[in-house]
């Protein structure tokens, strides 16, 4: 969770620096727009908060450069005060706007509101990799070592569901109520056939773990 601080300003980036770190942020701090774009590519930002007059680039056209590859959400913190600065930086994709001067109080409220906005948008994982196991459940395929492997669908469904959490036991009556929607127990034979075929579609018991009386774990094989 580390918060980039794009100002120029080294008495404002002084003040926000020591108040967001006494509220506990982890804070990355550039003085140019261009640096700020480069951050951002590099990965690991949560969010951004952003002057609009920089020495090289318009705080505007930072805004839209970021927003050509990222959704990190960004909190522009300027002095100009318009209506019209408001609205054009709402449009060029920030998330939201403060005029300085500003307490550190009302930056840190923002900062907590759009990271709230920004975790409830995020889109389900579709993504798990176990090792060199690769299960994409978009176009729910899985392969392994770089080899796609068929899966029947509810092997599939299965897989998909223990990747979830590798290392974790997930029960027997948990899979067949989250997985073939039963709680009908003459179906665990149903679940052992599954497991099996699944075991040696990848070529080793052990990316399935047994857990005798409970139920079953993805384990990391290679
Ligand atoms: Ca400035």
């Amino acid at each position: 969770m580390t918060i980039l601080l794009v100002e120029d300003d080294r008495a404002i980036a002084d003040a926000l620096l020591d108040g967001l770190r006494d509220n506990g942020y982890i804070v990355d701090h550039v003085v140019s727009g261009a640096e700020a774009v480069a951050k951002v590519k590099r990965g690991g930002i949560t969010t951004v908060i952003l002057d609009l007059g920089l020495p090289d680039l318009d705080g505007t056209e930072v805004c839209r450069r970021i927003r050509a590859f990222s959704h990190v959400p960004i909190i522009v913190a300027s002095a100009r005060e318009t209506e019209m600065d408001r609205v054009t930086v709402l449009e060029i994709g920030a998330d939201d706007y403060l005029v300085k001067p500003f307490g550190i109080k009302e930056l840190v409220a923002r900062i907590n509101a759009v990271m709230r906005r920004a975790l409830g948008t995020t889109s389900p994982i579709t993504h798990f990799a176990v090792g060199s196991l690769v299960i994409d459940s978009k176009t729910r395929t899985v392969s392994l070592d770089g080899l796609d492997i068929a899966f029947t669908p509810k092997e599939f469904d299965f897989l998909e569901y223990l990747a979830h959490e590798p290392g974790t036991v997930f029960r027997r009556a948990d899979i067949l109520r989250d997985v073939w929607k039963t709680t009908w127990y003459g179906t665990t034979k149903t679940l052992d056939a599954h497991v099996a075929s699944i075991r040696k579609k990848l070529g080793s018991p052990d990316w399935v773990e047994s857990v005798r009386g409970v139920g079953f774990a993805l384990r990391q094989v290679r």
